[in-house]
């Protein structure tokens, strides 16, 4: 398709949007008068209007019923959690049985290793991408000396070639068949945070698999973005936040996935607690510990039920609009996005760089060459919020379920005055 920089080509986008109602479905901060462009649902998602309702829910059954809450609540809230199960396995290609909600990303992450890091002497070294999130890095570096291991030594790191900025999968497949037998885990984010590459899952999957290693994906940036198979992918484990592109608030809890082939398994050790004790017996308060069938055994608290209310309202949406139409129109808007970089680009004499590859999500990272701190304060002053990396890389993520291509064109508009005022 051939776009226009205009605004009523925008328009017509919008026109024809099959998402457009869901822009309405949302609270959007403003910037004086006007309503923000908001490119930072990568980070944190945007708060859906009937969250409210979710939370004022629970605290009504709490003010009204107090601890009969768990049990009679409309809905209970010792196996609220499971209500998520559900449409989550949809999201990420699972089996409702492989999917829990517990606790936070890396705390889970921590949990999953005790799970699926067991180094022996032979096989012990972790594959993870040079540069992963930081909280991974350090979950990583402190899991191996946990083991008595040297990091230095242990954690292989493969890194993007000479003067490029992202991975080649054909490298990582290297990489895993060259440590083979001393590979213990490959664990790497999905899709990168940096630079907004989506990593092949399913090749490198199976290259790993292969080399006898077991394999987990950190999907913070994956999940409500991208297309997930993990089941069918025979991904060992997974685990992902909540509050990025899928909108259930700041620092809300997260989902695991555990495959199938690990369920009720005596030889998969894990953390224990009460809630993954089968529920029929649970307060029998027997000392054994009988494991609920499906991954929910891995769960140790009752469910933070505040927490999760958002995190089900978020969730209903994405019941409603599916993951087909999502990417869609995701693929649609960061194709305008770009194109509008390009236009703008021409006019104020080259000065992007995008740096996503073609294997992208919602996110486009772009170096502005000769630009500096001075301009991202200007488009947080126009009510473009942004995300800055010094010295001068913006990652923008136009949320499908809530940006609009009248967004990208605005955003155009800000972008090539706030150079311009520096000419
Ligand atoms: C956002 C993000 C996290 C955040 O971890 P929390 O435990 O939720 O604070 C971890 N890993 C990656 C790859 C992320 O993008």
């Amino acid at each position: 398709m051939s776009f226009e920089n205009s605004l009523s080509f925008a328009r017509q986008l919008d026109a024809a949007d099959p998402l457009r109602e869901y822009r309405k479905a949302f609270h959007f901060p403003r910037v004086g008068d006007k309503q923000v462009i908001y490119f930072t649902g990568n980070s944190l998602g945007l708060q859906p209007r009937r969250t409210q309702q979710f939370v004022d829910d629970i605290m009504k059954d709490w003010r009204e019923l107090a601890v009969e809450g768990h049990f009679y609540a409309e809905k209970p809230w010792w196996d609220y959690h499971e209500r998520l199960a559900e449409p989550l396995s949809r999201v990420v290609g699972a089996k409702p049985e492989e999917i829990s909600v517990m606790n936070t990303l890396t705390v889970n992450l921590h949990l999953l290793m005790v799970s699926f890091f067991r180094p022996t002497e032979k096989r012990y070294k972790i594959l993870c991408e040079e540069k992963a999130f930081p909280s991974d890095q350090y979950m990583l570096q402190s899991q191996l000396r946990f083991h008595g291991l040297d990091p230095d030594e242990a954690l292989v790191e493969v890194k993007k070639r000479e003067g490029e900025h992202h991975w080649h999968t054909g490298d990582i497949i290297d990489k895993i068949e060259e440590l083979g037998d001393s590979l213990a885990l490959v664990l790497i984010g999905g899709v990168n945070y940096y630079n907004g590459q989506v990593f092949d899952m399913e090749a490198i999957t199976a290259a790993a698999k292969k080399a006898g290693a077991f394999v987990g994906w950190d999907l913070a940036h994956a999940v409500g973005n991208v297309e997930l198979h993990l089941h069918d992918w025979g991904v060992d484990f997974a685990s992902w936040c909540s509050y990025k592109y899928m909108n259930s608030g700041p620092g809300n809890a997260s989902g695991i996935f555990i495959h199938e082939q690990y369920l009720d398994r005596e030889d998969i050790p894990r953390f224990e607690g009460w809630w993954g004790t089968r529920k029929e017996s649970r307060f029998l308060m027997k000392p054994t510990f009988e494991p609920i069938a499906t991954a929910d055994a891995w769960q140790l608290s009752n469910p933070p039920v505040l927490a999760l209310a958002p995190y089900l309202a978020s969730l209903e949406i994405f019941e409603e609009v599916g993951m087909k139409a999502i990417i869609e129109k995701r693929n649609k808007i960061v194709a305008y996005l770009e194109f509008i970089l390009h236009e703008i680009d021409r006019q104020v004499e080259s000065r992007f760089e995008i740096i996503t590859p073609e294997a992208r999500g919602c996110q486009l990272s772009v170096f502005l060459h000769g630009e500096g701190r001075s301009l991202f304060d200007y488009l947080m002053k126009e009510g473009v919020i942004v995300d800055w990396r010094e010295p001068n890389v913006i990652r923008l993520a136009p949320a499908p379920l809530y940006c609009s291509y009248e967004d990208m064109y605005a955003f155009g508009q800000v972008l090539k005055a706030g150079i311009e005022r520096n000419y």
